[in-house]
């Protein structure tokens, strides 16, 4: 994140300690410098690793709690999906993703098409939808770069995962067919 950006956001976050009564600890200012500095959705995990090397002291629990209280603040933002580990974003105005299912990278995608679709309508199920944010997945450059000759473990890793993924949409669109 640009340095302009980033203190700005420092500066939102202190703003939104001091308007909850909450202290602006060294603890909190660190996670969340560490989280702005990143662009690849890190998990909880990932951030704890990275403050450890700053505050050694810092527990594994702490920095969960962390992360959820700067989700609370609106500061960073959270993003789930079902089956993975929860991931999380410097980048809190709307955007979408495109996820690696080889390595699980996540990649930020803008588009203002996809911000203006139209919202299902679901008032027969009770649910209320609040916001939402597109995944695409598929394979990142890295995953999808054909083997070299020998095919290291990696590239052969990533041509089964492309052949699952193929199966998989076949199985989906035959699905979709078969519905009335
Ligand atoms: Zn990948
Ligand atoms: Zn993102």
């Amino acid at each position: 994140m640009e340095p302009v950006a980033k203190s700005r956001r420092i500066e939102q976050f202190e703003q939104a300690c001091r308007t909850r009564g909450l202290p602006v600890t060294t603890q909190r200012r660190t996670v969340l410098e560490m989280i702005l500095e990143r662009e690849d959705h890190p998990t909880a995990d990932q951030v704890y690793e990275q403050v450890r090397t700053r505050l050694p002291s810092l527990s594994r629990t702490s920095v969960y709690r962390i992360l959820d209280t700067l989700v609370r603040l609106g500061i960073i933002a959270k993003i789930c999906h079902p089956g993975a580990a929860t991931r999380f974003d410097p980048k809190i105005r709307q955007h979408h993703h495109l996820i690696c299912m080889h390595c699980e990278k996540i990649l930020d995608i803008e588009d203002q098409r996809l911000d203006n679709i139209t919202r299902p309508n679901v008032r027969g199920s009770g649910f209320t939808i609040h916001d939402y944010h597109i995944h695409f997945r598929g394979l990142c450059a890295d995953c999808a770069s054909p083997p070299r000759k020998g095919g290291d473990a990696a590239s052969v890793k990533a041509k089964q995962v492309r052949k699952k993924a193929a199966r998989i949409s076949k199985r989906t669109n035959k699905k979709r067919r078969s519905k009335p």
